[in-house]
């Protein structure tokens, strides 16, 4: 007897008839070739697809837009271009993990951790790879694209910008000094290329630091959000995990300001900087920290008309106003006019644009700018992450609160990095986030040292300083001796035609060693670091005066200055 063949059962999935027809019509008329990858996906495993980091001409293409997230799902579909097709493992029809920083898997997030840091910016790595150094089974969780602030959109790509900015100002402005002239006279600008240069060069800082995590076995990297529910227990996207240490290394996101008729479509923030291909003719800053001066100073020596103010009447709070004062003006030389202390500031909105009003030494000015940058600083990111829950308390302008030990007010969560308020710089966060990775390892965690902070503002001329200042070390006790030498006393200086710069040196007239240092001028940012390794390992003047320094450099002027102290104690 003939069995009657059996039907499989097959399940239609329905696809409209529009869609449908666009598959078709697309497939016959481009000749693209799509295949359905399956990829099954385990309890607790999430999968990502990002379609920003496809290479060109590419798409993943989901229902959602171009990011999806499934969790706990037993299968996951994509459709993709057959053009493409290599990129993924054929074999377990399964995707790499961050491979080409297309597609995240997670596997098997875990349940428990020993630390789990929270951000995977500067702080974040150092504190995970100091964890698992000591032992820890770590857990680091970020939500992506990985690498924090300084790689992706601070330190790095500001500089890589301001190099095209201070060499495009050498040759407009300063050639003629040299007895140079250019034939022609215009400098043509290539912001695509200037711009995709430096992206290159963020995305293999980028792959670095994801492939430094990547490669420690004692690390798992999960991408997601993560929010506090309890004093050791939170959840990543919706996945619960419990810690028995914790690091808070979120770090900050942008503030803007509050001027009286100022648009939100008139406004720039320095991410915008970073990737703006078309400069604004007229700028205004609200800021002269390190940013508006830096991102300032690029607009202006790349052609854009730049005003920066600041409502603050001095400039470095507590600092030698000598050097402030001749910093400032040192840029103004350079073409940026920098207005402190200035008053009732408010937007008028004009047919013809929006006009910045202020008051300045008690003159009322008009301003007409295109768009206006935001350098006012930024604020902790830790709004998501419900501290509360967690018994972490924050302090002013949400900063977290943390002990010397970089404990918070929960014993067993930890802060480190910009988070914390101390000092928004790489090298800040770095330190204390490999501090806390460490503590956090430890029964009784240990009081982080406080090692003299070299920080700079990479501005033409540079500015910097290391150590104590003058009034720092009056208010610990010191009996301060101080001298200050201008770059025109400078050989080196002299003959390169680079005058413009200051130099005081602080110290303790009874030991004698040097306490910190402040300068301004070409270089200052590496220059520092030859005073900042005598200041940090306590040397003397008397030290520092048997050093020889290469005869004529920019170096010489500490060993100038530091002759005039020890003839003058
Ligand atoms: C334009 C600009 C230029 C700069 N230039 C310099 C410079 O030249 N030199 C210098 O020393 N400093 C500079 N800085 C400052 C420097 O970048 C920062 O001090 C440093 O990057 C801070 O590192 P961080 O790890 O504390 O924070 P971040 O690098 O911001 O890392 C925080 C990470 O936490 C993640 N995160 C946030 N919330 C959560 C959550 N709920 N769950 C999981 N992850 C989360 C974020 O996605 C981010 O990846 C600059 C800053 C800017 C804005």
């Amino acid at each position: 007897m003939e069995t009657q063949k059996k039907r499989p059962f097959i399940k239609k999935t329905p696809l409209s008839f529009d869609r449908w027809e666009i598959w078709t019509t697309l497939r016959r008329i481009l000749g693209i070739q799509i295949e359905t990858v399956k990829i099954p996906l385990q309890e607790n495993e999430i999968l990502s697809l990002s379609g920003e980091d496809l290479p060109e001409n590419s798409r993943i293409i989901t229902r959602k837009a171009d990011r999806m997230l499934t969790k706990g799902s037993k299968s996951f579909k994509i459709i993709r271009m057959k053009a493409f097709a290599k990129r993924f493992n054929k074999t377990n029809k399964s995707c790499n993990i961050l491979k080409n920083g297309k597609m995240t898997r997670h596997k098997n997030i875990p349940e428990n951790t020993d630390v789990l840091v929270i951000g995977g910016g500067s702080a974040g790595r150092y504190a995970a790879k100091a964890a698992a150094r000591k032992g820890a089974r770590v857990t680091l969780v970020d939500p992506g694209p990985f690498g924090g602030l300084c790689i992706l959109k601070g330190c790095m790509p500001s500089k890589a910008l301001l190099r095209s900015a201070h060499v495009r100002h050498l040759i407009v402005s300063e050639l003629p000094e040299l007895g140079l002239r250019l034939s022609g006279g215009q400098v043509d600008l290539d912001m695509n290329y200037i711009v995709d240069a430096k992206d290159r060069m963020i995305k293999e800082f980028a792959d670095d630091a994801l492939q430094g995590i990547l490669n420690n076995p004692s690390i798992t990297l999960v991408e997601g959000l993560f929010r506090f529910t309890g004093p050791h227990e939170g959840s990543i996207s919706g996945a619960p995990i419990s810690f028995r240490k914790a690091i808070i290394a979120s770090g900050t996101r942008i503030r803007l300001p509050h001027i009286k008729g100022l648009e939100a479509k008139d406004i720039m923030t320095s991410d915008d900087i970073l990737e703006t291909r078309i400069l604004p003719k007229k700028v205004v800053v609200i800021g002269t920290g390190p940013v508006g001066l830096e991102l300032g100073q690029y607009l202006h020596n790349m052609g854009s008309d730049v005003t920066i103010l600041n409502i603050n009447p001095e400039w470095g709070h507590g600092l030698d106003r000598t050097i402030s004062d001749a910093y400032l003006d040192a840029l103004r030389a350079r073409g940026l006019p920098i207005h402190m202390g200035i008053t009732n500031e408010w937007v008028e909105n004009t047919p013809l644009g929006p006009i910045m009003h202020y008051i300045h030494n008690g003159k009322e000015h008009s301003c007409p700018f295109d768009r206006l940058l935001s350098a006012i600083g930024r604020t902790p990111d830790t709004h998501i992450l419900d501290l509360p829950a967690a018994g972490v308390e924050t302090a002013e302008k949400g900063i977290i609160k943390v002990l010397s030990t970089l404990q918070t007010t929960n014993p067993d969560i930890y802060a480190a990095g910009d988070v914390t308020g101390i000092l928004p710089v790489l090298n800040v966060a770095t330190f204390h986030g490999e501090m806390a990775g460490e503590n956090a390892t430890r029964e009784q965690p240990l009081p982080v040292p406080e090692p003299p902070v070299p920080i700079a503002i990479f501005t033409d001329p540079e500015y910097a300083r290391s150590g104590l200042s003058e009034n720092e070390a009056l208010h610990k006790g010191y009996s301060v001796i101080t001298g200050k030498i201008p770059f025109t006393d400078l050989g080196k200086a002299i003959v390169y035609r680079r005058t413009d710069g200051w130099l005081k040196i602080v110290a303790d007239e009874k030991d004698r060693k040097i306490l910190g240092a402040e300068m301004f001028g070409p270089g200052a940012s590496d220059l520092i670091h030859v005073i900042h390794v005598a200041i940090a390992l306590g040397a003397t003047l008397d030290d520092y005066q048997r050093i020889l320094h290469i005869h004529p450099t920019f170096a010489e002027i500490f060993k100038y200055l530091v002759d005039d102290l020890t003839d003058a104690i």
